[in-house]
């Protein structure tokens, strides 16, 4: 392979880790791609054995930014805090930089600030983890869809990458790409009414399926009643709430996706999202 640089390296990493695999048949091509991940892990170990964490912010800053993110709404901000708080546990006191970001057709974003910057490249967000200011503050312009399933996604695109070891990385590639393969992630993988971007990399199936997981581990996240309330002054109906709400309650989460989260997260939170109560914030 020559000589990589660490930069380098980490950009072939996440190039390979969005691409569906292609070849002469998708298998194969499947089996090649994850070799070729299995060398890229094995070359970044021998360097960095502990891994390296991505993110602009300590963990107090990047907690201090989600309560200013979600201030409008104070069990969001708890209901973060305890996923966040959680999955940086063992990051080295480094976490993602959490912003809001200009309204746009898309919800939220996750993309390595510090990445991007070697690169030279402009920055098109303002933080590792942006979240639609629509999204972070309901009202008459936001669409329909759980802020806090938005953010969840959003927040697990960044733990694939940090949280996750190279083992449970190609456990994913392993027992969930290889065996499913495009078409059935990307029918399996959508879990909102809402059109989404599933289709777009495999991350999208994680991240989709990591964000139901905590979803339906948060206590309150599918309560129709929470999302009435915060979603009152959007534009979405009745309907279209119960809808979103009922597919989330019936769809089950990938096993193997549980497998993966069970070491990284508790099988249960403790905040309630549907109340609004700050009492308890010790994060
Ligand atoms: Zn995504």
């Amino acid at each position: 392979m020559g000589t990589l640089t660490v930069r380098e390296l980490e950009h072939r990493i996440r190039n390979a880790e969005r691409e569906w695999p292609v070849g002469v048949d998708e298998k194969t091509g499947t089996e090649n791609h994850i070799s070729y991940l299995t060398t890229l892990y094995k070359l970044r170990y021998q360097h960095y054995p502990g891994g390296i964490v991505h993110g602009e912010a300590t963990r107090q800053q990047s907690f201090d930014q989600i309560k200013e993110v979600f201030k409008s709404e104070p069990s969001m901000v708890q209901a973060v805090l305890e996923v966040m708080h959680h999955l940086t546990r063992n990051t080295g006191d480094t976490a993602p930089s959490f912003a809001t970001m200009r309204a746009t057709t898309t919800l939220g974003s996750a993309a390595p600030q510090d990445l991007i910057k070697a690169t030279g490249s402009p920055l098109r967000r303002s933080a590792d983890i942006s979240i639609n200011e629509t999204v972070a503050r309901p009202g008459p312009r936001s669409v329909v869809d759980s802020p806090f399933g938005v953010t969840a996604h959003e927040i697990m695109h960044w733990a694939y990458h940090n949280v996750l070891n190279d083992n449970e990385r190609l456990y994913f590639w392993e027992n969930v790409v290889l065996p499913k393969g495009k078409e059935r992630m990307v029918r399996e993988g959508q879990v909102s009414t809402r059109k989404s971007n599933i289709a777009a990399s495999p991350n999208e199936y994680f991240a989709n399926h990591a964000a139901l997981y905590i979803e339906k581990n948060m206590p309150g996240a599918l309560d129709k009643g929470w999302w009435r309330k915060v979603l009152a002054k959007t534009a979405g109906t009745e309907d279209e709430i119960a809808a979103l709400v009922g597919l989330k309650q019936k769809m089950p989460v990938d096993g193997h996706i549980v497998k993966i989260l069970q070491r990284t997260l508790p099988d249960e939170f403790k905040t309630k999202l549907l109340e609004t109560s700050r009492a308890s914030c010790s994060y």
